[in-house]
């Protein structure tokens, strides 16, 4: 078919267009009508827009990567599901069917995953933020607890006392492993020797025993040889505890932090180009374990992997609302979705696609959100030709801390389906209404408007 004329347009090109910081816009015109089968008008018809969509499919394909790459290169592995990244119970479920166990760092996400019905010691509580009912909850029940400060030594001492049993319990580390800026606001540090000093703590009181080290080296890390610097030192000193103290560490816990394929601004290269395969970080963790450990030691490698599994599972349909022209010249468009239910926004860029063939020229536009406010820009630089009101855009990757980190900040939370492995939609989390927000608020009589 002959494509319609298209009137030639002249744009203005700004310097540092395109530059190694990343600065220019993008966009590869690309249709997408369905996901994973069904129509996005479907879905839009039946659930609304804004409407993020996860495909069952692709979380599953997606854990069974990651878990082949590690257990074929290594016997030991347990993963853990990092509940913050993703708590719906429908997701949790999913990956939970797969073999994870849940990692979890507050008491609300301990009781969420113990009512999905998970037990107790399939639970790895996390975190600096530990009231001491649910350190009690968590003991009793057998979780792992990886301890985070003195005070919470202190706090599973009283706790083993009430209970008259030694707790089992692993200490978080944090360490330089060459990625800036190093994390080290967790945790005992490595280098200083307070960690040491904390396995000394344990020891001089008697009432715990140290089983593992965990250490969490930050999120988004592009860098394979991070995580090979991080084994070594854990291995390293979970033999100097050993020697020292006699406590057998019994697992490393090397955290979560593996990037998915999303853009990141500021980042130049494509994601394929810029973010490694999960084969890539798999073959220096186990490597580095295997070179380090004694022959025939196996400790338990844990992974609590949350953006990688997820991320590229999650998909936001939006809908054109407006357009305007800016003062500068520039073409802007009105969506239905922000950041409000887009927090990931301020660090990505996302894969657009547009539902329909939609002619004319491209140029760089922004696309703000619905809110009034003024940082609610989706995207500040994406290349699109005019899109006329109605249109929908599918971003993606987002199926990582959106719909954990979301607010309900001027308008009401949208729905969230799941499309099985079978094509079937089934909506996991309903859109909010004016109940779910009045609910808890109380009106004292003497205000009541008459
Ligand atoms: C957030 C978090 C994770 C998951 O991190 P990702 O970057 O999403 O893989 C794992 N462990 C801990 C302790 C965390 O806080």
């Amino acid at each position: 078919m002959k494509k319609p004329y298209e009137k030639p347009v002249i744009f203005k090109l700004k310097t540092g267009f395109m530059n190694k910081f990343g600065g220019g816009s993008y966009f590869l015109k690309k249709v997408r009508t369905k996901i994973d089968g069904v129509p996005v008008d479907e879905l839009v018809e039946r659930f609304g827009s804004p409407l993020f969509v996860f495909s069952e499919k692709r979380l599953r394909n997606k854990f069974r990567e990651l878990k082949n790459a590690f257990t074929l290169r290594y016997p030991n592995v347990e993963f853990s599901w990092s509940y913050k990244t993703n708590y719906l119970d429908a997701i949790c479920a999913i990956l939970h069917s797969e073999g994870e166990t849940a990692e979890v760092v507050s008491e609300f996400e301990y009781e969420k995953a113990r009512r999905l019905g998970v037990p107790g010691n399939q639970i790895i509580y996390n975190g600096p933020y530990k009231p001491l009912d649910s350190l009690r909850r968590a003991a009793r029940e057998g979780a792992r607890i990886n301890i985070d400060h003195f005070e919470e030594i202190a706090d599973l001492e009283q706790v083993a006392d009430e209970l008259g049993t030694k707790i089992k319990v692993g200490i978080r580390l944090n360490m330089d492993t060459g990625i800036k800026p190093q994390w080290s606001r967790f945790g005992f540090n490595l280098e200083n020797g307070q960690a040491l000093d904390a396995v000394k703590r344990i020891a001089a009181g008697g009432k715990l025993e140290l089983v593992g080290l965990h250490c969490h080296i930050g999120t988004f890390i592009l860098e394979p040889r991070a995580y090979e610097n991080e084994v070594r030192k854990m291995v390293q000193f979970a033999y100097q505890v050993e020697e020292q103290f006699g406590f057998k560490i019994e697992y490393l816990d090397i955290g979560g932090g593996f990037p998915s394929k999303n853009r990141l601004k500021g980042v130049y290269l494509p994601p394929d180009v810029a973010v490694p395969s999960i084969d890539e970080f798999a073959e220096r963790v186990c490597n580095a374990l295997l070179e380090s450990l004694k022959p025939g030691d196996y400790p338990k490698l844990i992974l609590e992997s949350g953006r990688a599994i997820v991320d590229e599972a999650g998909f936001l349909i939006t809908t054109v609302h407006a357009s305007k022209r800016m003062p500068d010249g520039r073409r802007a468009y009105v969506l239905d979705a922000g950041v409000n239910i887009l927090f990931t926004a301020f660090w990505y860029h996302f894969n657009v696609e547009l539902d329909r063939e939609v002619q004319g020229p491209s140029e760089p536009c922004i696309l703000y959100g619905p809110l009034c406010m003024n940082i609610d820009v989706v995207d500040d630089a994406v290349q699109l030709p005019p899109l006329p009101r109605g249109t929908r855009l599918i971003l993606s990757p987002v199926g990582a801390y959106n719909v954990t980190q979301w607010m309900q900040f001027i308008r009401y939370r949208p729905a969230v389906v799941l499309i099985g492995e079978n094509g079937e939609v089934d909506l996991i989390r309903e859109a909010e209404d004016l109940s779910d927000i009045v609910r808890r608020e109380k009106l004292p009589e003497r205000l009541k408007l008459q």
